[in-house]
């Protein structure tokens, strides 16, 4: 009886152990998915484009929303905390509101029907 009850810790032991490695692996891999993320070459300016026209440079580093209109439609380009997005379109496909924001050098978001190309630059 007595040795029974001691089968039963030790289990509950050793799942304890577990879930702490678990916490441990994740809480490792947070780690380095944060560092990661932090070393990237983060960019400092948005430059947009339509066709092959830049119709404006904005800073990223400051929060903003730029409304960009085009001879095809609308889009809502938004800064925020140091990555740019678009929040909105009237394009028909709206990739560029589907794109995740973007804040490092060379990344784009596209909208192929506007001609529309927001690029993280420098
Ligand atoms: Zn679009």
């Amino acid at each position: 009886m007595c040795e029974q009850r001691e089968n039963v810790n030790r289990t509950r032991l050793v799942s304890r152990a577990d879930l702490i490695l678990l916490a441990v692996v994740l809480l490792l891999a947070g780690a380095a998915l944060v560092f990661y993320e932090t070393h990237k070459e983060q960019g400092k300016l948005v430059r947009i484009r339509v066709g092959s026209e830049t119709v404006e440079v904005l800073p990223l580093g400051k929060d903003r929303t730029y409304e960009v209109k085009t001879g095809e439609g609308s889009n809502t380009v938004v800064i925020k905390s140091g990555t740019v997005s678009v929040e909105s379109a009237d394009c028909p496909d709206k990739i560029c509101v589907r794109h995740k924001p973007v804040d490092s050098v060379g990344e784009t978001i596209i909208c192929l029907p506007h001609k529309l190309v927001v690029e993280v630059v420098e």
